[in-house]
């Protein structure tokens, strides 16, 4: 990735003022537009209010997925579209997209199978979810088998009984009747995914010349549209409020849950959006963990909604929610919800204890969904669409919905619009290919030790792959970076002083935060002291200009974030009730 320093990073769009696409929004759907953009060779600019990745693409169940309850509500292209992409990144991106064995508890066998027609052929969502028997979900997964199986290398699902579930999941509730189990997929880095996404559209369009203006592709983050003026953007700098104006032939909306607000800013208000809130919880609990034994357990709480259970880099996931919210509401994870998940957890494994000393992290986000009036949350479209409008000779196209999963397909779709606005011609597809880390991944053992022997013997092999584990075959840019004996972080030494330090330079950081939430999984995982984050800020201050009053004030907002948006209190396992 190119480098760029918190103090630069808006230089290159300073400099040149002006690009054929301005892209509001650098969550992943903007980020993947972007990329889309850059290999068409499009001069493209794009701009993100926070982080990248901090809005709605920060929120996600990590799951890469057909979806197959969105079958009940009739959304076949989607379902189809999703599980396309899924075996694309599968292979795409296999650094961060692995397939998941992910099963079903069912505890009846005929229930669902009466209303569910109904509910997909007149009522429309708008009746109260009923439980799906063992019949509904076979219906259901025979569908999901024919969409998804990728010419066969997908295995179809599976059905057992109670004895069979239960001696593949000996914790599972009694009272099952039996498992189905099938194949999607996860993203155990959707963050780290989407900076790949970003990197391959900076690399691709990082100009020819040495002037930041010569850059093709250009994205700044901390970033905002904040408003429209005589036909130009005006875009502001989150961190110091200076403004400046920018042209673009094409504006292409992409803020996500925000989506009305940004044209609410460029001065032509819509009512697209209508979201809904999702909280998830990160357990630390071996014995959890292990009852999964590495399965999704997705299946349907006692209110109809479907809820999982899902093993992650050594902690467990529980999630999620779906309740009505507005993009700006606070997005935190409150005592219901966390009250919400201990009873879904209970219901599947009851013998299973879990309090809230057991929680190490959570999150919450809103879903960009279209405006659904007076449909229930769990049954609102999933899919996306895209809004045409103008701003005098502006063109404007408004992204509504937009999974994590379908990013690139949906991309695919904002780029082509756009070029057939722009009267340019798509020079690549990217149906085939790699994402940053997952070029040349090496997915057997014999090319893995193949790939690690090549890292040459400055580090040793366990290094190698931990960090081919982390960045994909881009650890040999990290490699680089590192001394040959690097200084592990005390609270956390998996990972090197030297390696946040190369992360902090080549990849946008503008706070403590953007490295602990989004670069890396230290906060995920849990266990961040006010150590590491005294710590974390040092090892970043040379190559991030900090001074040691800059350095306090990160470790205090990086503080406070992780209290009011994670409820991480430093030093205190868990969350208070
Ligand atoms: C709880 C939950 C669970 C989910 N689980 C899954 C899952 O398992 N699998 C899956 O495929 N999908 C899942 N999704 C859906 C998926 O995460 C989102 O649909 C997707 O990430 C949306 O990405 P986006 O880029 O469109 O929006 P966002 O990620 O929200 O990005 C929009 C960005 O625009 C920025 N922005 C807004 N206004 C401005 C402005 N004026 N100027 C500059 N920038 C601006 C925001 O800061 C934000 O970063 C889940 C979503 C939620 C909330």
């Amino acid at each position: 990735m190119t480098a760029k320093h918190s103090s630069d990073r808006l230089t290159a769009l300073r400099a040149r003022p002006h690009a054929e696409v301005l892209i509001i929004g650098g969550g992943i759907n903007g980020l993947a537009t972007f990329r889309e953009l850059a290999l068409q060779g499009i001069d493209v600019a794009l701009v993100e209010q926070n982080d990248y990745v901090s809005g709605a693409s920060a929120a996600s169940s990590h799951m890469v997925h057909g979806g197959i309850r969105y079958l009940e509500n009739g959304e076949f292209r989607l379902v189809r579209e999703a599980v396309q992409e899924r075996n694309r990144l599968i292979k795409n991106a296999p650094h961060y997209v692995k397939p998941l064995l992910t099963t079903i508890p069912i505890f009846s066998t005929f229930s669902g199978i009466i209303t569910a027609p109904f509910r997909l052929l007149i009522t429309h969502g708008r009746g109260k979810p009923r439980e799906r028997g063992a019949v509904l979900i076979k219906i259901g997964l025979l569908i999901y088998d024919t969409f998804s199986r990728d010419g066969g290398q997908v295995p179809r699902h599976k059905f057992h009984g109670r004895s069979q579930s239960i001696r593949a999941l000996p914790r599972l509730n009694g009272g099952v009747k039996y498992t189905a189990s099938y194949y999607d997929a996860s993203m155990h880095d959707p963050e780290r995914l989407a900076l790949d996404v970003l990197a391959d559209g900076l690399t691709t369009g990082s100009g020819a010349g040495t002037g930041a203006e010569d850059a093709t592709a250009r994205a700044a983050n901390y970033t905002a549209l904040a408003g429209f003026t005589d036909g130009k953007a005006i875009l502001r700098d989150t961190v110091t409020g200076d403004e400046f104006s920018f042209t673009a032939r094409t504006i292409v909306n992409a803020s996500g849950p925000w989506t009305d607000a940004t044209n609410a800013a460029l001065g032509r208000p819509t009512q697209y959006m209508g979201g809904t809130k999702g909280s998830h919880i990160v357990l630390d609990h071996p014995e959890l963990l292990e009852a999964t034994a590495g399965r999704e357990i997705f299946f349907e709480h006692s209110d109809g909604r479907i809820v999982l259970i899902y093993p992650l880099k050594d902690r467990v996931l529980v999630g999620t929610t779906d309740i009505e919210a507005k993009a700006d509401a606070t997005n935190v994870c409150t005592d219901a919800e966390i009250d919400y998940f201990f009873d879904l957890v209970a219901h599947v494994f009851p013998t299973i204890t879990i309090d809230r000393s057991h929680i190490v992290y959570t999150f919450s986000g809103v879903r960009p969904l279209p405006r659904h009036d007076d449909t229930l949350p769990g049954f609102v479209s999933r899919d996306y669409r895209i809004e045409h409008g103008w701003l005098g000779s502006v063109r404007t196209l408004s992204l509504v919905g937009g999974k994590w999963t379908t990013f690139r397909a949906l991309a695919e779709h904002l780029a082509d619009e756009t070029l057939a606005f722009l009267g340019a011609d798509r020079r690549n597809h990217t149906r085939t290919t790699p994402i940053g880390g997952g070029a040349g991944f090496p997915t057997g053992p014999a090319a893995r030790k193949l790939w690690v022997a090549k890292q040459g013997s400055q580090h040793d092999r366990l290094t190698i792959e931990m960090l081919l584990d982390r960045y994909g075959t881009r650890a040999s840019e990290v490699l680089a970076a590192l001394p040959s004996d690097p200084t592990p972080i005390a609270t956390h030494p998996d990972y090197f002083r030297e390696e946040l330090a190369f992360l902090a330079r080549s990849e946008h950081v503008v706070h403590l935060d953007d490295l602990l939430l989004r670069r890396t999984s230290l906060a995920f995982r849990g266990g961040v002291t006010s150590e590491t984050l005294t710590e974390v800020a040092a090892a970043v201050a040379a190559d991030l200009g900090w001074d040691e009053h800059t350095q306090r004030e990160e470790v205090e907002r990086a503080t406070a974030t992780l209290r009011d948006a994670h409820r991480v209190t430093l030093g205190k396992p868990g969350v208070g009730g």
